[in-house]
This record gives C-alpha cells, sequence and structure tokens, in this order.
C-alpha cells in the first residue's frame, strides 16, 4: 500500500474482485515476506509440510495451526527467540525468495535501493498490548507499517463519513503506546483534518477538555467508552454547550447500546442532537483498527475491514474448523500487507454474532467484509480477561459489559479482595456504583445482584452505593491512564 491509497474504489469493487486483490496480496505476503524472514513461520510451515507456494487462497490458510497470545508471550520472554515474529531480511535470504523485478535494484547495489529497503524493514516504533492480567505484547513497525497505519486512519474517517473540510475533531484517548491513539492521531495527520488531541483526563483534566470541546466548536469526539461517558456527564452537569458535536468515535472497550443511550442523553442537554455514536474495533496484532458507518446504533451494519491488507477468517472456537459466511464463531486474523511484527491465523479471542458478511453495507453500499458489531469474549479460548472468583472461572468483559449497560449506573467498578485480608480466607467480590438521580438504591441493589448472578453465575458480597465523586476517586479517572474497572486486591 504505497502512494495513494485506491479505497475509493477498492471499497465499491465486486467481491470478486475484493477477493483477487485479497490472494494475490496473499500469495506475494506469505513468499516474499513471512516464509522467508519470520523465524517463528518459518518453523510452522516447515512442520506442517506445507511449502510457501502452497498458500493461494483464503481457504489454504487451514493447513497451517493457529497462533495464540501464548505463542507470542512465549517467544518474547527468551532472549533468544523475541524477535522470531519479527520480519528480518537478510541478503542471502532476498536473493533466494524474491523475484528478480524486485531484487534487482538491490542486486545492482544503489544506496538508494539499500536506503528503501530500510525503511521497509527496519523496525522504529512499537506499540503494547493492553492485557488486565498479562504481559504486555510488543508490537513493532516499519516506516513502511506506519504508512500503511496511517491509510488505515484515513479508511477509517472515510467510513465515518468525516469528509467535511471544517470537521474540529478533539482525540482523548490517553498519550501512552497504545494502537488507539495512534491510530486516532495518524488518521488526522493522513487526511489533514483538523484534530486535537487532549490525551483524555490525565493530561488536561477534565475541565481542561471540556473548555476545548466548547471553544474549538467540535464535531467529532474521539475516545474510549469509560472516559466519554465521564466527559458528557460533566460537561452536561456543568452546563456546557457542544451543540456542534455530530458524531462520537468510541474505541479500545467495547460499547453496550445502554451506554450509548447515556451518552447521547447527555449529548442532547448540550444542545447537540441527532449525534451518531459509532464504534471501532481494532487490536494490537492487527496493528490497524476499522470502523462502523454512521447508521444509528440500533442498526449498526458492523465494522468495515479492509481486504487488501488482511484476512479475517471465523471459526468454531471448539472444533477450530472455519464456519460458513455470516455464522458466529471466534475471529482469526491474517494481516497480508505490512512487515515488522507479523502474525499469521492470530486468535483474537472475539467471538462476532453472525461472522463475517461480504453482502455490500446496506447502510453505505461499501462492499468490502464487515465484522458483526456484536462482540463477546470468547469462553472457549483461555481469554486473559478471564479470573477465578470464588472458585468460578468469571469473564470479566461479560461483567463489564452487564454494568455499564444498566440505565440506573454512573459509574462502576469491580473489587475482588480476601476476606479479612488474610489470603487463606474466601474470594470478597464487592460491586461499587454511584447511582443517576431518582434511582431508588435499596431496589437497585437487590436488582442488580440478580442480574450479576444471572450473568456471570457468581453473585456479589456486596452491591455498595457511592456518591459520584467518590467513585470517579477510586476510579482514578483524572490520575491514570486508563480508569481502575477492576480492582483485583487478592494476594497474588
Ligand atoms: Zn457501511
Amino acid at each position: 500500500m504505497n502512494g495513494k491509497d485506491n479505497w475509493a474504489a477498492l471499497s465499491r469493487a465486486s467481491a470478486a474482485e475484493l477477493k483477487a486483490v485479497q490472494e494475490a496480496n496473499l500469495r506475494r505476503h506469505v513468499r516474499q515476506d513471512v516464509y522467508p524472514f519470520s523465524a517463528h513461520y518459518r518453523r510452522v510451515f516447515d512442520a506442517a509440510g506445507v511449502r510457501a507456494e502452497d498458500i493461494r487462497t483464503v481457504d489454504d490458510l487451514r493447513r497451517l495451526p493457529l497462533t495464540t497470545k501464548a505463542d507470542l508471550l512465549e517467544a518474547q520472554s527468551n532472549e533468544e527467540t523475541k524477535r522470531d515474529f519479527v520480519l528480518i531480511p537478510t541478503p542471502e535470504k532476498i536473493k533466494a525468495n524474491w523475484p528478480l523485478s524486485r531484487k534487482l535494484p538491490l542486486l545492482a547495489g544503489g544506496r538508494e535501493a539499500r536506503e528503501a529497503l530500510r525503511r521497509e524493514y527496519t523496525p522504529n516504533f512499537a506499540t503494547f498490548t493492553t492485557g488486565r492480567s498479562a504481559d504486555p505484547v510488543v508490537f513493532l513497525y516499519t516506516p513502511h507499517d506506519i504508512d500503511i497505519l496511517a491509510k488505515c486512519g484515513a479508511r477509517m474517517l472515510d467510513v465515518h463519513a468525516i469528509h467535511d473540510h471544517d470537521a474540529r475533531i478533539v482525540n482523548t484517548f490517553p498519550f501512552a503506546p497504545h494502537l488507539a491513539f495512534w491510530q486516532a492521531a495518524f488518521a488526522g495527520f493522513e487526511t489533514g483534518r483538523f484534530m486535537m488531541s487532549t490525551g483524555g483526563g490525565k493530561v488536561m483534566g477534565t475541565s481542561g477538555n471540556l473548555r476545548l470541546l466548547q471553544r474549538m466548536n467540535t464535531t467529532v469526539i474521539l475516545g474510549t467508552p469509560g472516559y466519554i461517558y465521564h466527559l458528557l456527564r460533566e460537561g452536561a452537569a456543568n452546563d456546557a454547550r457542544m451543540p456542534n458535536v455530530k458524531l462520537v468515535i468510541l474505541g479500545a472497550e467495547k460499547v453496550t447500546p445502554g451506554l450509548k443511550e447515556k451518552m447521547a442523553e447527555a449529548l442532547a442537554s448540550m444542545g447537540a442532537r441527532d449525534v451518531v455514536i459509532s464504534g471501532t474495533y481494532g487490536f494490537t496484532e492487527a496493528r490497524m483498527a476499522f470502523s462502523e458507518c454512521p447508521a444509528q446504533h440500533s442498526e449498526s451494519p458492523g465494522y468495515h475491514t479492509y481486504p487488501d491488507t488482511g484476512v479475517f477468517e471465523v471459526i468454531d472456537p471448539k472444533t477450530l474448523e472455519p464456519v460458513k459466511e455470516g455464522e458466529s464463531g471466534e475471529l482469526v486474523y491474517t494481516p497480508i500487507a505490512g512487515h515488522g511484527t507479523v502474525v499469521m491465523r492470530y486468535r483474537t479471542g472475539d467471538l462476532a454474532v453472525g461472522g463475517v458478511t461480504w453482502e455490500p453495507c446496506p447502510w453505505c453500499k461499501r462492499t468490502v467484509p464487515r465484522i458483526s458489531s456484536e462482540l463477546k469474549r470468547s469462553s472457549d479460548q483461555k481469554a486473559l480477561e478471564l479470573t477465578k472468583i470464588k472458585g468460578t472461572l468469571v469473564d470479566l468483559s461479560a461483567m463489564g459489559t452487564l454494568l455499564s449497560g444498566m440505565r440506573e449506573v454512573d459509574e462502576w467498578q469491580v473489587v475482588l479482595k480476601k476476606k479479612n485480608d488474610d489470603p487463606h480466607d474466601l474470594d470478597q467480590f464487592v460491586v461499587r456504583v454511584s447511582l443517576r438521580a431518582g434511582t431508588d438504591a435499596e431496589g437497585f441493589k437487590t436488582a442488580c445482584a440478580r442480574q450479576i448472578q444471572e450473568g456471570v453465575e457468581v453473585g456479589p458480597n456486596a452491591v455498595e452505593v457511592h456518591s459520584t465523586p467518590e467513585m470517579l476517586e477510586f476510579l482514578g479517572m483524572e490520575t491514570e491512564m486508563k480508569e481502575k474497572r477492576f480492582l483485583d486486591l487478592r494476594p497474588k
């Protein structure tokens, strides 16, 4: 994906044309990049008895095993293997694997060709995963990959229909080596749209963010669901005015319809009506993110993917076999463009309800494959967000979805500790909430405990009601990089 992007034509090409581009890129990527330059995948191909030439179509990927986060962590934990997922070309490997047309300038020994090679393959940037309980996994980018990141950012703004020249975008993702912030920032640079990156609450404080949002006559707000809700609620409580806001784009965490409704209410009270609240889906291992087009959230047509840069397979998490188009299953991702850290058939752990479809989008008519908007953690993958509470395996992300979706809840936090602070005593599971005005606290406590028991199969020992300022303190909303939704105080 060098030079000008052909997204406008690509995103409306026929399925047959898109599949042809996808498979051509897959073949080139495997033959000229992954097999020759990735120590890990060379071993995987050899062990499976698969030659690079055998991967001709998306179906051929099935001949390779899946890659998991555990594989990445294991490689990274050892000095000798920590770069096994990184593409590292050598003159000998280039000579043996590249077609003549591509290696000729290098063989001729030109300085320009060597410099171009360096920009293509030598990492100069990284983002990390943000797992709650596991070590972060580092993903390296080369200048070539940053170019792809920027172009995908431009594609996202196109899908979100941010085309007006006077778009004024505020990006509240925290300054961090995480995909969300950089994907957003590069989208602004690439498209030339005005984007102010505030770093969120920790850097400028929420009052600073609110002042800026108003002074800029902001039209688009980007950020995490947890922080954006806080920001909008504070704005509404302080009589802020944001009549120009048309679009809120959320990333980095899943969003519930209940939370979107609460955001829309706060925006309406600040003069912004008919605001579209859209989600994005991205993950560190893809080194890019995907957008919903601006349909109302109740009819979201899903995340629009880029068939020229990657392949999404959907598998049955039990049998690991691909399911039919449109059927639910776990998303498995294979990038087919890009250098630096490269995975193949990566198990995302995300279950797409309704899978992936190649039907044109009913809203925007783009023809690229779309991932269903309804994503869940796949419980069969040893998801890192699963934790044992009172001996039962609990999906924290599902619990978060439940709590943030409750209409009565303003802020929430889950605390896990040991009874009497004794490591051998029983687990204590406490839900802390602040409630919206007019909620009956006692009635809510009972209903909340019952819903959690039904939703995640473990009931809390207590549901505590606090004031919103107390909750913001507990969460570290203004002081932490990411608010502390789950506090595990049990000794390790
Ligand atoms: Zn669409």
